[in-house]
């Protein structure tokens, strides 16, 4: 089995209702997500896949969806107030965790394709949350 990870690394902003610490106060993080494809073969390059495909594919994402946006669980109060602020947000149907945001991007990734690993978030350098499939 042969394995690629892809870093990259973006921004956002959150909060955590109902969380007992800090995290229930408006706060961000600059991140690193750690992309993981496996092949039990190589192709005609000696590759798993272009490192640069799997930016690409990412990348668009995150730029899109994620990076500088506001990620919010869908019952929020806050909600109202980032619409009259015409803020940008991202409303979700799960808490907007590490652990959340690995899933999201590794359904995306395996959707477009490609034979994703696992996704691991560094949401900070001490800390992060993997998803994989097994
Ligand atoms: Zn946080």
């Amino acid at each position: 089995m042969f394995i690629i990870t892809k870093e990259i690394y973006f921004c956002y902003g959150h909060r955590l209702m109902h969380h007992q610490g800090k995290c229930k106060n408006l706060h961000g993080h600059s991140v690193k997500a750690s992309i993981s494809i496996k092949s039990d073969s190589l192709n005609d390059q000696a590759m798993v896949c272009d490192f640069s495909d799997v930016k690409d594919c990412v990348g668009a994402f995150i730029d899109e969806v994620l990076d500088h946006n506001f990620l919010v669980h869908r019952d929020d109060p806050i909600i109202p107030a980032l619409v009259a602020a015409n803020e940008r947000f991202l409303p979700l149907d799960e808490h907007p965790t590490a652990e959340v945001l690995s899933k999201m991007i590794f359904e995306y990734v395996k959707q477009s394709g490609f034979a994703v690993d696992q996704v691991v978030l560094w949401e900070t350098a001490s800390a992060n949350a993997c998803y994989r499939e097994d």
